[in-house]
C-alpha cells in the first residue's frame, strides 16, 4: 500500500497538505527531520502515517497529558492502536499496553519526556522502535515561552538509537529556537521542512479605542452572531475573564472561565466542558494554552492586547485547525499598552519584551494588510493583500488631519504637559469632571473644541499621532502626554499631518461559506422544500451535530474526534445515503465508515424524508 492509500484508509483524506508527503518519505528512508508548521498545519500526520507504514512502534514525546490524550483519542477513533504512557495510567491500562506492545499491534506510543527516560529500556526490549517524534519541540529551548527542563535530555535518543529516525515538530518559527532544537536533539544535519506560516482560513480584525463597556457590547454582538460556534476570549487578567464571562452568562450563553487562580481540578473541568461542547465560550488568560487541540474552535477574541506577535499568533492559531473559515478579533487600547509596558519593565528581560510589545502595537495600528504584516514579521513575504483582514475589507481613507493634531497639542501644552491621555480626551470632548475643575482645565480655551468628534475616534486619532511621532506618552512621568518636535511643526502650521479615518462601528463579518462556496439559510417553511445539489443544508448540519454529540457522549470522545466540523459540513452538503458514499467524505477513513456509516446515513435519510 502507498502512503496515499494509507492516507485515505486511516485518515479519510485524499490529498496531502504541503510538505506532508516529502516529510513522510524522508522518515520512511530513515532520515531525521525538523518540521516547522503553523498550528493546524497538519504536523501529526507527518509522523503518524510513517508510524503506520513502518515495522514496530513509534515513540512520540509530548509535554502534556491532555495533548497525548487528544492524539490517542483521534487515532483510536480511526481504528489505530495507540496509547499514552503517563503518571495517570492505571494498572489495567499498563497491562493492556504491554500486551499490545508484545503482540506488535501497537503502532504509536505517546510518552512524557520524564517517563521516556525511565521506561525506554523496557520499551526497546519489548519491541522495535520505528521512529521518535518530538512534539512541541520548542519546549527544549530556554528562549521559548514553554521551556521544559525534561526536554533538554532528549539528545539521548539519537545517541542510544543512531539508526532510528527522529522528527522534531513545532509551530514556533524563530531561528534561535530552531538551532537549539537541532543541537540539543543531536540531529545537526536533520533536514528542515518549513512550511508557510500563513493561515488563510483565519480572518484578522482589530478594533481600536473601545472602552470596556463598548468592548463588552462588541463581544456580546460577536458571540451572539456566532451562536452555534465555539470560541475563546483571551483576557489579560483574571478579573477580566470573570467580568466578560458574567456578562455573557447574563445573556444565557454557556461559558467557562479559565485562569491560573483556579485549582487544577477546576481548570480541568473548564477545559473538558469546552472540549466536549458543553460550553460555547471560554474566557481565559493565557494560562489556557498549549493543551487545546480542539479542532472546531471557530473564533478567538483578544479582549486585551497580547504581549507579543508570537503570543498573538499562537493564540489566534487555536481557531480553525480543521481548515474551515474562522474569525479572530483583537481589541486595542492604550490602557493595555501602559499596563503591558509595566509588566515588561518588571520582567527581567526588559529590552526584549519592550521591543516585542512595540511590534505588537505597530501591528494593531497598522494601516496595511494585517496578514502581510504578520507574515513579514515571521520572515515571509507575500506579494498581494489577503482580502481577509479588516484593512483589506475597509481600506484606510486618508485626509489632512493637521487641525486635529493642533487641537490635541494645544491642550497638551496648555496643561503644562501634566495631563494623561484620558484627561486630554476629557478636555477635548468637553467632559466635566471634578478632577478637571479642580485643575481649572475646564476654563482652558481648548476645552470642548473637539466635542463634535466621538471619544472613541479621539482615542484612535491620538493612537495614530503617537505612532507617527507627533506626541509621546511620558511613561516615566505618570503617563502624561508630551509633544514631540514633529508635532510642534504641525502645531505651528509648518507641516501637514495626514491621518486615517477611524473604522466605522460595524464591519462586515466574514461570510461563512459552505464547501461549495455558497451559504444558505434553511427555508423557514417546512414541507418538501428540497435544496439544490452542492448547497449545504443548515438544518441538516445542526441535526447531524446533535447526533455527533450523542455519539461522542456514548463513546467518551470529544465531538470533534468523532467527526470534524469539516466532515459534518460536507455531509450536510452531499447528503450521502449509502455507506459507500459516506466513505467518500473527507475525514472518513475505513474505520469511521464502518463504525458510523449506518447511523449517519440512516439519520440523513430520515431527516430528508421528514423535512
Ligand atoms: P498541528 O499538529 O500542525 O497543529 P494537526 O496535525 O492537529 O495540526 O492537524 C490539523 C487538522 O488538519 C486535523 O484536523 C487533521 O486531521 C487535518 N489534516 C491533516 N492533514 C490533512 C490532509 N492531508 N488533508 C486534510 N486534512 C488534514
Ligand atoms: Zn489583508
Amino acid at each position: 500500500m502507498t502512503a496515499q492509500e494509507y492516507l485515505k484508509k486511516y485518515f479519510g483524506y485524499t490529498t496531502f497538505r504541503p510538505f506532508q508527503e516529502e516529510i513522510i518519505n524522508h522518515l520512511l528512508s530513515h532520515q531525521d527531520a525538523l518540521v516547522l508548521m503553523p498550528t493546524g498545519g497538519g504536523k501529526s500526520l507527518c509522523y503518524q502515517l510513517p508510524a503506520l507504514m513502518m515495522e514496530g512502534v513509534a515513540v512520540v514525546v509530548s509535554p502534556l497529558i491532555s495533548l497525548m490524550k487528544d492524539q490517542v483519542d483521534q487515532l483510536r477513533a480511526n481504528g489505530v492502536s495507540a496509547a499514552s504512557l503517563n503518571s495517570a495510567n492505571t494498572e489495567e491500562e499498563r497491562l493492556w499496553m504491554r500486551r499490545e506492545l508484545m503482540s506488535g499491534r501497537l503502532k504509536l506510543l505517546y510518552v512524557s519526556p520524564e517517563r521516556l527516560l525511565t521506561d525506554l529500556p523496557n520499551i526497546s526490549r519489548d519491541m522495535k522502535i520505528s521512529l521518535f517524534a518530538i512534539d512541541e519541540a520548542h519546549c527544549i529551548s530556554q528562549w521559548g515561552h514553554d521551556f521544559r527542563q525534561e526536554y533538554t535530555q532528549m539528545g539521548v535518543l539519537k545517541q542510544t538509537f543512531p539508526n532510528v529516525p527522529v522528527v522534531a515538530l513545532t509551530a514556533t518559527a524563530d531561528k534561535v529556537t530552531r538551532d537549539d532544537i537541532l543541537r540539543q536533539m543531536c540531529i545537526p544535519h536533520a533536514r528542515v521542512f518549513q512550511s508557510s506560516f500563513d493561515r488563510p482560513n483565519l480572518s484578522l480584525a482589530v478594533r481600536r479605542g473601545y472602552d470596556s463597556r463598548q468592548r463588552q457590547r462588541a463581544v456580546l454582538d460577536f458571540v451572539t452572531r456566532h451562536s452555534n460556534d465555539c470560541g475563546i476570549i483571551y483576557c489579560l487578567s483574571r478579573k477580566n475573564t470573570e467580568t466578560v464571562a458574567h456578562m455573557l452568562e447574563q445573556h444565557h450563553i454557556p461559558v467557562a472561565v479559565y485562569h491560573a487562580g483556579l485549582t487544577a481540578e477546576e481548570r480541568e473541568r473548564a477545559q473538558q466542558a469546552f472540549v466536549n461542547d458543553r460550553v460555547q465560550v471560554v474566557c481565559a488568560t493565557v494560562a489556557f494554552g498549549m493543551g487545546i487541540n480542539k479542532s472546531n474552535v471557530r473564533y478567538v477574541i483578544h479582549y486585551n492586547l497580547p504581549r507579543s506577535i508570537e503570543n498573538y499568533y499562537q493564540e489566534i492559531g487555536r481557531a480553525g485547525r480543521d481548515g474551515l473559515p474562522s474569525d479572530t478579533m483583537l481589541f486595542f487600547n492604550l490602557q493595555d499598552v501602559i499596563q503591558l509596558r509595566h509588566f515588561a519593565e518588571e520582567s527581567g528581560q526588559k529590552s526584549i519584551n519592550m521591543e516585542r510589545l512595540d511590534r505588537m502595537v505597530e501591528y494593531a495600528q497598522s494601516q496595511v494588510c494585517r496578514r502581510r504584516t504578520l507574515l513579514n514579521y515571521f520572515g515571509e513575504s507575500s506579494a498581494s493583500d489577503c482580502g481577509n483582514c479588516d484593512v483589506c475589507r475597509n481600506p484606510p481613507v486618508r485626509f489632512d488631519g493637521s487641525q486635529l493634531v493642533q487641537m490635541l497639542l494645544s491642550a497638551v501644552v496648555r496643561t503644562g504637559q501634566k495631563a494623561t491621555m484620558r484627561q486630554v480626551c476629557d478636555i477635548l470632548c468637553g467632559t466635566y469632571s471634578p478632577e478637571l475643575k479642580a485643575k481649572g482645565w475646564d476654563l482652558l480655551p481648548t476645552f470642548a473644541v473637539g466635542r463634535n468628534i466621538p471619544l472613541r475616534d479621539w482615542k484612535d486619532y491620538i493612537a495614530q499621532m503617537l505612532q507617527m511621532g507627533y506626541v509621546e506618552i511620558a511613561y516615566d512621568e505618570h503617563n502624561h502626554l508630551r509633544p514631540m518636535s514633529l508635532g510642534i511643526e504641525v502645531l505651528y502650521g509648518r507641516a501637514q499631518a495626514m491621518m486615517v479615518r477611524p473604522q466605522s462601528e460595524e464591519q462586515a463579518p466574514s461570510v461563512r461559506r459552505s464547501r461549495a462556496g455558497k451559504a444558505v439559510e434553511t427555508p423557514l417553511v417546512s414541507g418538501k422544500t428540497s435544496l439544490a445539489d452542492g448547497v449545504e443544508d443548515k438544518a441538516l448540519f445542526n441535526h447531524l451535530r446533535e447526533l455527533r454529540l450523542r455519539l461522542a457522549n456514548e463513546q467518551g470522545f470529544p465531538p470533534y474526534v468523532v467527526m470534524s466540523d469539516k466532515s459534518l459540513h460536507q455531509l450536510a452538503t452531499d447528503r450521502p445515503q449509502s455507506e459507500e458514499a459516506f466513505g467518500q467524505i473527507s475525514g472518513i477513513g475505513e474505520f469511521k465508515r464502518k463504525r458510523y456509516g449506518k447511523v449517519f446515513t440512516d439519520s440523513i435519510r430520515e431527516f430528508l424524508k421528514n423535512r
